[in-house]
This record gives C-alpha cells, sequence and structure tokens, in this order.
C-alpha cells in the first residue's frame, strides 16, 4: 500500500516525506500587499520570511536581506494566504454519491481527499476549517507530518446531529441494513439528549477534533424531507457549546430554517452555516450576540444548478436544491446590509474543490465591496477560528501568502487567477527565484 501512495503522491508532484524540507528563507517583492485588517491595499512591500514558516519583516519598497532567496513578484498583489470556513476535504458530490457511501471504503475517499486538498492549497486557500467527516482529521495530520501537502486543516471529524437529522449517516438505508448496524449513537454523531451531547462532544476530543459541528436544522443533501425544520432542542445546543468549550473548541451550526438558526444562536454557538432563512429579526439577534455568518453562497447556487438536471439528485432532494439552494446570495446580501459579521465559506465539496474563489465574485455580486470579501476571507476567519497568528501579512504571522496578477480590488475574478501560493514559508506555486 505504501508503494501506491509514493505514485499517487508522485503523480500529484507531491514532495514525499523524506524530501520535504524546512522553508527556506525568502524575500518576496510584492508590487502591492494587501492590509487585512484595514481592508485596503498598501503599495510595494517586500515580505521577508524566515526559516521557521514565519514572517520576519515587511518592508517598503523594494528590498532585501543577506542570505535569502529573492522572488521578483511585482505586478502581482500579495495577500494573507485565504481561509475557506467551510468545506469537506472528503468527499466531493456527484450523481453517484447516495450509491458510492455504500461501496466505497474511507481509503478511497482518503485517495480522493489528497487531490482535492492539492486543489485547494493551489487555488490560494492555505487554511480550510472542515466541516464533517471522520477521514479529515488523519489528511491533517498527514499534511503536518509532511507525507501529504495541502490547507492547514482545522478538523471538526463527524458532525453532530439527532436522530434522522441532517448528518445522521443512517439516512435513507433500508430497515434491514439499519437492523444490522443499530441505531447510531452519540460515537457516530448521533444524540438525542443534553447527556448525549456531552458525550458527543466528548468523544469528537477523543476522536481529535479541532472544532465542533452540529447540523442544526433539516439540509439539502441529506436522504430526508425536510431542509429547514429545527433538529435540536436550545438546551441540547447550550450542552454542546458548554462542552465544547471545556476543551477550547468553537462551534459552527448548519442552519437554513429560522427556528432552529435562533435556537442555535441562543446557545451560544460561533458561526451559523448557510443561514438561508433568516430575517431581520434573527439578524439583530446574531448582532446582539456577536454570531458570525457563513454563507456558503457556492453551495447554494452549485445545487440550484443541478435540481434541473434529472436524475442528478434523488427527487427527494430535489425540491429542497432549488427553493434553498436559490435564496442564499439573496439573504447574504441582507446580511451584509443589516452589518452580521461574516466569514468566508464554501461549503466545498459539494460544489469541486479548488474553485473556492468564486464565492469572492458570488460576494461582491451580492453587493460587498472587494476589499470586504478578501478581509472576509483574511483577517475575519482567522478571528472565527481564534487563530491569532493567521490572516494577515505582518511579522510573526504564518507566513502564507497568495499573490494574483494586477489589483483584485478593481477585479474579484483575478482572485481565480492565483500566480503565488506559500504555505508556512514554503512555495507551492510560482515565484520563479532570481
Ligand atoms: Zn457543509
Amino acid at each position: 500500500m505504501h508503494r501506491t501512495i509514493t505514485a499517487l503522491l508522485t503523480i500529484l508532484g507531491v514532495a514525499t516525506v523524506s524530501e520535504a524540507g524546512a522553508a527556506t528563507p525568502m524575500a518576496l517583492q510584492c508590487g502591492n500587499v494587501f492590509d487585512a485588517k484595514a481592508a485596503r491595499l498598501v503599495g510595494e512591500r517586500t515580505i521577508v520570511t524566515g526559516a521557521d514558516g514565519r514572517i520576519q519583516a515587511v518592508l517598503p519598497g523594494k528590498a532585501s536581506a543577506p542570505g535569502v532567496t529573492v522572488l521578483d513578484l511585482s505586478g502581482q498583489t500579495c495577500l494573507p494566504g485565504w481561509i475557506d470556513l467551510h468545506v469537506h476535504l472528503g468527499q466531493e458530490s456527484n450523481p453517484k454519491s447516495y450509491e458510492e457511501r455504500f461501496r466505497l471504503d474511507d481509503i478511497d475517499f482518503g485517495y480522493r481527499a489528497l487531490v482535492y486538498a492539492d486543489r485547494t492549497l493551489k487555488a490560494g486557500f492555505t487554511t480550510v476549517r472542515d466541516l464533517g467527516g471522520t477521514i479529515t482529521p488523519h489528511l491533517r495530520d498527514a499534511i503536518n507530518q509532511g507525507y501529504t501537502h495541502g490547507p492547514r486543516i482545522y478538523a471538526a471529524g463527524k458532525s453532530i446531529a439527532t436522530t434522522g437529522g441532517h448528518a445522521d449517516p443512517s439516512n435513507g438505508i433500508n430497515s434491514e441494513l439499519e437492523h444490522v448496524l443499530g441505531p447510531p449513537g452519540p460515537t457516530e454523531g448521533v444524540i438525542n439528549s443534553v447527556d448525549d451531547a456531552r458525550q458527543a462532544v466528548r468523544q469528537r476530543y477523543k476522536d481529535g477534533s479541532d472544532v465542533i459541528k452540529i447540523t442544526a436544522t433539516g439540509g439539502v443533501l441529506s436522504y430526508a424531507k425536510s431542509g429547514d425544520a429545527p433538529q435540536f432542542t436550545v438546551d441540547e445546543v447550550k450542552a454542546v457549546v458548554e462542552t465544547a468549550q471545556d476543551y477550547g473548541y468553537k462551534v459552527a451550526a448548519h442552519a437554513h430554517g429560522k427556528d432552529g438558526i435562533r435556537r442555535a444562536v441562543e446557545g451560544g454557538v460561533t458561526s451559523i452555516e448557510h443561514g438561508t432563512y433568516m430575517d431581520d429579526e434573527i439578524m439583530t439577534l446574531m448582532k446582539k450576540h456577536g454570531t458570525w455568518y457563513v454563507p456558503t453562497i457556492s453551495a447554494g447556487k452549485f445545487v440550484a444548478e443541478k435540481a434541473k438536471i434529472d436524475g442528478y439528485y434523488p427527487e427527494i432532494i430535489r425540491p429542497k436544491a432549488a427553493r434553498i439552494g436559490g435564496q442564499i446570495q439573496d439573504t447574504f446580501a441582507q446580511a451584509y446590509k443589516a452589518g452580521v459579521k461574516i466569514g468566508f465559506g464554501t461549503d466545498q465539496g459539494v460544489a469541486p474543490h479548488g474553485q473556492n474563489a468564486q464565492e469572492f465574485g458570488y460576494m461582491v455580486e451580492a453587493g460587498m465591496p472587494a476589499a470586504e470579501a478578501i478581509q472576509a476571507a483574511t483577517y475575519n476567519a482567522a478571528e472565527v477560528l481564534g487563530a491569532p497568528d493567521l490572516g494577515q501579512l505582518a511579522q510573526g504571522f504564518r507566513a502564507d501568502v497568495v499573490a494574483v496578477p494586477g489589483n483584485p480590488l478593481d477585479d474579484i475574478a483575478l482572485t481565480s487567477k492565483v500566480s503565488f501560493v506559500m504555505k508556512d514559508g514554503v512555495v507551492y506555486v510560482g515565484g520563479s527565484a532570481q
């Protein structure tokens, strides 16, 4: 098996562990630099990165330093590596998804995830929050140990649902199989009481999760009728959040319907994912609680489009995909106007991995200035993660840098034309040395 992995890594052009070296000190001479805190461009700067994978200095103009490799990025805008707060690296939806889960093993999804991680990193997303999937904590470890490459991963592991809820893994299976497997419980991420809720969070800790994900309402792609009914009580949400705090975890809540969003916000979650049917009352409540909104317009547009194709989704999914998917961008526009705090997230794995930057265009199309859309994927997203050394190009921060050819504030589509990617001081795209 090891030989197969090595062969796959060779195909991907990935350095195997013996070749994976530490970062070498570099001076990135950027034609322009994005200040993510102020959400503006600050002009020509040189970013000096160290062997420790961190930014040593940001110097005015074209500078150099002794013993460093100089990279000429003139004509390009350097930005902090982008952060996608909502992906699923363990999957990518296709018309066969509902059958594949019965036929494939985790190792099969694992091989695919290597490709998805590669595409995500090379698209400029140096950090992701993976909100649901049992293989991703293992992928995270393999990346951190240098066996393969990909974005820095904050992994939820298995999402937590209630019986029949959006992340109940036994949805849609026949009764004979259900009898053989037995009903899923907190270990599998299915809870039905506050005690179960505590156990499920503690199990995620044991599994090595970095963040907790709950599915507070129904969802689009689960084999179930309702996409928006509330599926947790406030007490269950509170039990999840309080137990999560014991382990230093933040909680992300998938939620489409208004009642479920309200319960999740009142229960104290950090972020609402999708948030499709939030209204003025909910937006006010989110502002009061300081709850973040992660819109995932990309997923909404993707499923609404695919719902038009006969047979792409099972018939039980199709009306949900058409109705909910088409609504998310409008909700985002209203939430932005209302002043709800927004973090960038795509739900990639619904739409194809590596196309994450399309979300920037959707945000701008809905009325958010380009600078704020990029800030949502850098400065804001780092705050949602609770990562004080991510999301800015400044001394002491992680040397995660992405560059695009030109000014992305004038043309947001440039975010899909990434010309340079560095993560932890190691270059993955572009950057021929001088
Ligand atoms: Zn998701």
